[in-house]
């Protein structure tokens, strides 16, 4: 209707006027909320030794750390019609991967978690096995990572993202990825999902009391298989649009973007 108006040369000057103002108004909001970001960021990265990298005009900042020598990533996604928005840190872990394993709230994630089929793993205990799903690829690893001995510090580090909108963790064989379907703008929201990311990190690639690696052996094939759940991949798939690696279009909505390590592939093509 306005535009309708403005074809026809009928909107009179005070609201063309009232239109600008409220046009810069809304970009001035915008540069002024990155600004803040930014500084959040800036202040997260010191205080937890990492850098800050910041976004471009179509692109969002990020951070970068080492967690023990493996690099990390701290990506934000403002959201789009098909993926909605998130906050997630990514870990490379490629080569000493135990395998594939997800832990997601009760709930959350449906259609992604058909993919497992009527697999359902429990560590045994009772609330945790309760208030999350666990999915992994061998089905042995969840039970061998939560062993009785070690399974309290698991589910501690997992349970402090409780609160959060729908946390996931996800191990590959590339990367362990700790994500929460929110764009934190938070500073002790951010501390907290970073450290948790890192906690999390070393859980999975903890060392035995001997010293050695405990599942580093044990490799997902990959060929044919998804490279998130871990399970053959038939008809139907997408692939990246970057580095045309095929996934399940269930597995791609559910990560929100390319499950390659550094790949920054965030659209799918079929
Ligand atoms: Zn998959
Ligand atoms: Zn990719």
């Amino acid at each position: 209707m306005i535009a309708e108006l403005i074809a026809r040369g009928d909107l009179p000057p005070y609201l063309i006027l009232f239109f600008v103002i409220i046009g810069i108004g809304m970009v001035l909001f915008a540069v002024s909320q990155r600004k803040a970001f930014n500084a959040t960021l800036q202040r997260v990265a010191g205080k937890m030794d990492g850098t800050f990298v910041p976004g471009g005009l179509f692109s969002e900042p990020s951070l970068e750390f080492r967690f023990e020598g493996r690099s990390a990533r701290v990506e934000f996604w403002t959201g789009s019609k098909n993926s909605p928005q998130y906050s997630k840190v990514v870990v490379g872990i490629s080569g000493v991967s135990p395998g594939v394993l997800h832990i997601l709230e009760d709930g959350f994630g449906q259609s992604f978690l058909k993919l497992f089929g009527a697999q359902d793993l429990e560590i045994g205990d009772p609330d945790f096995d309760r208030d999350y799903v666990i999915k992994a690829t061998p089905s042995g690893l969840a039970k061998r990572l939560f062993s009785p001995d070690l399974q309290r510090e698991g589910i501690r580090v997992v349970r402090r993202l409780r609160g959060f909108i729908s946390p996931t963790f996800d191990v590959d064989v590339q990367a362990v990825t700790v994500m929460v379907r929110q764009y934190l703008r938070d500073e002790r929201d951010l501390v907290k999902l970073i450290d948790c990311a890192r906690d999390f990190t070393a859980f999975v690639l903890r060392k035995s009391e001997s010293g050695e690696v405990v599942l580093g052996e044990v490799r997902v094939a990959t060929g044919g298989a998804c490279p998130v759940c871990g399970t053959p991949m038939t008809t139907g798939t997408v692939r990246c649009e970057l580095c045309r690696t095929p996934h399940h279009p269930e597995c791609w909505q559910y990560m929100g973007r390319c499950s390659t390590y550094a790949c920054a592939g965030k659209r799918s093509v079929a």
